[in-house]
């Protein structure tokens, strides 16, 4: 028998609608080929575990290409375009056997507001119905009916904090070769759900860990193939946004249908307890001053760049400055021209520059004069996890400007900052600081746990969990923002 091969590739990002950066290609890094292959064998990535399910078995995982961006505004149609017209090629080419997709499902560009479904609908047309196509999301994904239609078998993480990359897409590539070799023949039940989980959706805390249990236990029982609970990226004024869940049963499709309408008629049902509340910035700064234990480790509600948000909220720096400078902390402000700025005086020499504030537009900028300590035209970093060890990643343009105890990270583009080697190669050490501030709400929580106490704390801004204050038009009428009465409806396919 010649070797089996399976199509990966495509593009991840996850978008918010109100970010006004759109991403150009530069946010980008691209990778193809045995370099892509050999990058992700063994990683905690959505690809890793597609290679893991095909090196299982002795098949062959071929790469066009790979996109792969932090969050942000929409991306470039351009650079979806680009993309695209890559793996079509591919596509038309041939010389596979199944198509794997390690996506995120949750990007937008300015015209589309699901480019994931573009991309698997025209594969599909060139590929035809019998080739077996799956993916692999975020559990943050905007999963819509066409993706539905046109996919054989939809993974998300399990996990938020996300800690299962591999694991999802190694249930994507092992349910391609499954069709492959006839053992499986996915039946989609499915409900979408118009609402929002907000600040307690954690899947290791009440009420998602209970139901995430259910549906594991479904599967290990074998009385579903797969099923997974969408919980959607919450910053998308798009049509039909909300939380999926689906299952897939192997041919007969009444265990999943019943399987989904009970965790969805749970989930709407416990959509009043999927709202949270965070702890005030105050109160913990307070504890950093009075002497915290360990490292306080913030997350910035407001401005999480891991949502979409733009990174450049001076709240936290307010704050901060306002205890004087002698709490030795670091913050990151995505900011090109003080970074410019600092970068042409150069390192040792003493500036002021107006930093932040510019598309968060929820605290003034700040101006601040401080040594300039590190700066470089980009840095290559490798997260040592839990969270997806072992991914590369890359910063550009950069100047660490110190202003008393105060290490302000000054990048020319948004960071996340969910893994401490962010900090690290810039040349700030998180073990030495009493507050670091991160532009995350759960995933740097796993990669800072052995350095310190993480702590989600209540910003406002472009990526709170107030929803009201923002301007949503196209994806009401959705809970919490709307009243909604509804019978949770599932649908089949299969
Ligand atoms: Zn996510």
């Amino acid at each position: 028998m010649t070797k089996r091969r399976i199509l990966a590739g495509g593009i991840a990002q996850e978008s918010h609608s109100f970010n006004p950066i759109r991403m150009g290609r530069d946010s980008f890094t691209i990778t193809a080929g045995a370099d892509a292959v050999a990058r992700a064998r063994r990683t905690n990535s959505t690809l890793g575990g597609i290679i893991d399910a095909a090196d299982a078995v002795g098949a062959e995982v071929i790469v066009p290409t790979l996109y792969r961006a932090q969050s942000g505004g929409p991306v470039e149609d351009s650079v979806f375009a680009e993309m695209k017209a890559i793996m079509l090629e591919a596509a038309r080419r041939g010389d596979f056997d199944a198509i794997a997709l390690p996506l995120h499902g949750g990007m937008l560009t300015p015209t589309l507001h699901d480019p994931e479904g573009v991309l698997m609908q025209e594969l599909r047309a060139i590929v035809g119905p019998d080739v077996p196509l799956t993916a692999a999301f975020d559990l943050h994904a905007h999963v819509t009916p066409e993706i539905l239609a046109t996919c054989d078998l939809l993974a998300a993480y399990l996990t938020n904090p996300h800690a299962d990359q591999g694991a999802t897409g190694l249930r994507a590539g092992r349910a391609a070769l499954a069709m492959l070799d006839g053992t499986l023949k996915p039946a989609l039940a499915w409900a979408h759900l118009p609402m929002l989980t907000l600040g307690n959706d954690r899947t290791d805390e009440e009420p998602l860990q209970g139901l995430q249990a259910r549906a594991a236990a479904a599967v290990a029982s074998g009385a579903v193939h797969d099923a997974s609970i969408f919980n959607a990226q919450q910053f998308l004024d798009v049509p039909g946004l909300g939380q999926v869940v689906m299952a897939y049963s192997n041919g007969d499709v009444t265990a999943a249908k019943a399987l989904v309408s009970e965790l969805a008629a749970d989930l709407w049902n416990a959509r009043t307890r999927l709202i949270g509340r965070y702890p005030s910035l105050n109160d913990c700064l307070a504890r950093a001053v009075a002497g915290a234990p360990r490292p306080l480790i913030l997350g910035d509600q407001g401005d999480r760049v891991a949502a979409g948000a733009p990174g450049d909220s001076t709240v936290i720096l307010h704050a901060l400055l306002g205890l004087g400078m002698d709490l030795p902390a670091a913050m990151p402000i995505t900011d090109p021209d003080a970074v410019a700025q600092c970068r042409a005086a150069a390192v040792g020499a003493t500036v002021t520059v107006t930093v932040g504030g510019r598309f968060s537009t929820v605290a003034p900028p700040v101006t601040l004069t401080g040594e300039v300590i590190s700066a470089g035209e980009g840095a290559s970093l490798i997260y040592q996890g839990p969270a997806e060890k072992g991914q590369r990643a890359y910063v550009g343009p950069f100047a660490v400007l110190r202003v008393g105890a105060l290490k302000v990270v000054l990048t020319a583009r948004p960071y996340s900052y969910i893994d401490p080697e962010y900090y690290r190669v810039m040349g700030v050490e998180p073990r030495d600081q009493k507050v670091v501030v991160t532009r995350s709400g759960y995933h740097f929580t796993l990669n800072y746990a052995a350095i310190g106490e993480c702590i989600t704390v209540d910003t406002p801004g472009m990526s709170s969990y107030r929803v009201k204050e923002l301007p949503f038009t196209v994806a009401r009428p959705f809970y919490p923002v709307d009243e909604i009465t509804l019978t949770p409806q599932v649908q089949v396919k299969g």
